[in-house]
């Protein structure tokens, strides 16, 4: 096929220096990624840090807090009322699409994400580890039974009619800005099978990512290429030791996150753009011609 004059025949060019490396990294094939909350920003679901990594509001639930408080879980679950729906709607964005692409290129071997909104697995990604587990399951304490986050919504709702005309705002993790007030009259349903309480299966703040998990994450590191870090302040120590063990092992870490990181200084290369949109860019690249050609001869040649 003729294909136009285009930057992106020539490998790198138009890229930065730092872009054309985390580039090279992908090309070597079999990366592990690890994504945060700012892959998942442009699919509606807000993110808890600034670009300087401090918190943007209050600081969300404590585990022990919510072991040992029903008025804190109380406060959580009416937030997750509201919260879950933003995320049980939302749609994986051009970054997560990339990333699955990427995948299918045998790229990328592993993605391990800090989210817990599923969108990789939504983007149709499949080696995906959920390093602080997934919103849309719910685990009992008492007897260990999982039950679908859907469901849990059901027994919400139920257990608190009227409830569902109020609409906050959306925050991060399926939480919500509540009233604290509204809080007081909320019922949380207990495990219709023990009575047991019932958490969301994801690791509060205060809990520990458990140990196959971490494992598993440095066995991927260490027969991969390099570690590249994506849409993540790495401020959560649980992200942030995968960079350290990567550097041990004398794996190259870089990043694509717009503003500072804990792990600036141990990056060999920084890309400070917006990260689903660099993604799909590096992903064009695959296919120049399509990306150089004007949409209007696209449609022409069949193309679009
Ligand atoms: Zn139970």
């Amino acid at each position: 096929m003729a294909v136009l004059p285009d930057a992106g025949e020539i490998p790198g060019a138009g890229l930065g220096a730092d872009e054309r490396k985390v580039s090279a990294l992908l090309d070597r094939g079999d990366l592990v990624v690890l994504t945060g909350a700012g892959l998942s920003t442009a699919c509606g679901i807000p993110d808890y840090r600034d670009r300087e990594g401090r918190w943007k509001r209050v600081q969300p639930i404590d585990h022990q807090d919510f072991l040992r408080s029903a008025a804190t879980r109380r406060r959580y679950w009416l937030r997750s009322f509201f919260g879950w729906p933003v995320v049980a709607r939302a749609e994986p964005g051009i970054g997560h699409r990339a990333l699955a692409h990427f995948e299918s290129l045998d790229r990328v071997a592993l993605v391990v994400t800090q989210n817990v909104d599923g969108l990789h697995q939504k983007a149709g990604s499949r080696d995906v580890l959920e390093l602080h587990g997934a919103l849309d399951k719910v685990v009992c304490l008492a007897c260990d039974r999982r039950h679908s986050r859907a469901l849990v919504q059901e027994w919400l709702d139920a257990a608190n009619p009227g409830l569902a005309a109020a609409v906050p705002r959306a925050a991060p993790d399926g939480d919500a800005d509540v009233a604290e007030a509204l809080a007081d009259g909320f019922h949380v349903p207990d495990c219709p099978a023990c009575g047991g309480l019932l958490k969301p299966d994801v690791v509060f703040f205060g809990d520990s990512v458990p140990r196959p998990r971490v494992d598993a994450v440095m066995a991927a590191i260490d027969a991969a290429p390099g570690l590249l870090v994506i849409g993540s302040s790495l401020m959560v120590y649980s992200g942030f030791r995968f960079v350290e063990h990567a550097r041990r092992q004398g794996r190259p870490v870089m990043a694509i996150n717009q503003g500072r990181t804990r792990a600036d200084h141990l990056l060999e290369a920084k890309v400070e753009r917006d990260c689903g949109e660099f993604l799909h860019a590096l992903r064009l690249r695959e296919a120049p011609d399509i990306a150089a050609v004007p949409y209007h001869r696209r449609r022409l040649s069949g193309q679009a």
